[in-house]
């Protein structure tokens, strides 16, 4: 049973959406896209929304709407699996996959949100319609709606305050698979003001939720909800008025988890607040410091021993590092640079953590790269040779999956 829930009675003529994280529910909890749609839909009086996820199905013929929010690669197999059973009226999708290339989509889905739902989606509703035609047509002139062979890929993002999604569902027995546990999601900004030409964020400037909006949703939220942590969404948690953020969660005594740092951005006022809710952190330097340089990630190597010591100052108890291979121009020397980088590093900080991830070159972005699997495997061989720390190495064949969906056709 799950709680907090909105209670819908249904009538004659209301009309009903499903929308479905294609993956298992205790991951799907997680994520904001069905939350800010479950809310959102739900608050018109004519329509009534699901939350429906890969291990908690329903029959779709039923619903008018279904959507799909496309958050990795790799459930496209699932959202084929769904499909291949029910075969709904209407279907769409959103999602970051689907901003990136909605094409792997389509001849599978009628439509796609491109951009913020929160604008879209009840722009999309007002014009719903039986007739398949008129309501293409009707959608097609809508700004973030693709709809193939009517109209252009087109991007619309928003304003965050216009809409925040309070009602967070979460089962009322939790188990170690839900990797937050219970809490409230906190979504503070969207987009990224840094440039790495390897992501797909570069382009979306990033929006910033005011200061009064979050301690107003704060307030309401944790309430509703009855959560007392707090999970902080954002990129590059960049965020202006972050220090006041954590200061208000510290006085209301709720604990909380920041997402990566950016070390560059970083400094020891914000981390001694952190430390009083978190024990550990996550950065990423990605690679050696040259290449990295080179792919537009401006930190320089000095930044990251600099935060180390202060990380250790302050007792953090571990630190996880975020690292790539096969990249382009990557090279031995670079390798040889990240050994290096770790050995320094673990001068500073001895419980590290290394976790290393094949690069998957993603359309749209500045960094276009074939995958090499024979480079990347010899490439990783190099690290498993000569690095003595803790590493999480993610599976090269997965990778390869992920680059050919991404890159489809
Ligand atoms: S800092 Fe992170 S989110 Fe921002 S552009 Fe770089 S990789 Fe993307």
């Amino acid at each position: 049973m799950e709680f907090p829930l909105i209670e819908k009675k249904w009538f004659k003529g209301q009309k009903s959406l499903a929308i479905v994280y294609p993956n298992l529910y205790y991951g799907g909890v997680y994520c904001l896209a069905p939350l800010i749609i479950y809310n959102l839909v739900n608050l018109k009086t004519n329509w009534a929304c699901d939350r429906l996820f890969l291990d908690r199905l329903k029959d779709m013929k039923n619903y008018d709407l279904v959507g799909f929010t496309w958050q990795y690669e790799l459930d496209l197999r699932y959202i084929k699996q769904i499909l291949n059973k029910n075969k709904p009226r209407y279907t769409f999708a959103g999602g970051p996959c689907v901003i990136q290339n909605p094409k792997a989509l389509e001849g599978l889905i009628d439509f796609f949100v491109t951009g913020d739902s929160e604008v879209i989606l009840p722009k999309i509703l007002e014009v719903y319609s039986y007739d398949k035609n008129s309501f293409f047509n009707a959608i097609s002139k809508i700004s973030g709606v693709y709809v193939p062979k009517k109209n252009k890929i087109n991007s619309y993002y928003c304003d965050l305050d216009i809409f925040y999604p309070l009602y967070q569902p979460m089962p009322e027995k939790i188990d170690k698979n839900y990797v937050f546990g219970r809490c409230f999601i906190l979504e503070i900004e969207r987009g990224c003001p840094f440039s790495c030409k390897f992501c797909a964020l570069k382009e979306q400037k990033p929006r910033y939720r005011s200061f009064e909006e979050i301690i107003e949703i704060l307030n309401n939220g944790l309430l509703l909800n009855q959560r007392n942590k707090v999970v902080i969404y954002s990129a590059s948690f960049t965020h202006p008025k972050r220090k006041q953020i954590l200061e208000y969660l510290i006085e209301k005594n709720i604990r909380f988890s920041v997402p990566s740092i950016k070390v560059e951005v970083m400094d020891l006022e914000i981390l001694k607040l952190i430390r009083k809710s978190q024990t550990s952190l996550t950065i990423a330097p990605e690679c050696g410091e040259h290449l990295r340089i080179k792919l537009g990630k401006l930190a320089r190597d000095e930044e990251f021993f600099k935060f180390a010591k202060m990380a250790k100052e302050l007792d953090f108890k571990g630190i996880k590092l975020y690292f790539m291979v096969g990249l382009p121009e990557q090279n031995e020397d670079d390798l040889r640079e990240m050994v290096g980088f770790l050995e320094r590093f673990q001068e500073y900080f001895n419980n590290i953590y290394a976790s290393i991830h094949p690069y998957v070159s993603k359309p749209n972005t500045f960094l276009l790269k074939e995958f090499d699997k024979k480079e990347i495997k010899k490439q990783i061989n190099y690290l498993r040779r000569n690095l003595n720390i803790k590493m999480k190495i993610s599976s090269v064949s997965t990778a390869e999956k992920i680059y050919k969906i991404a890159n489809f056709p």
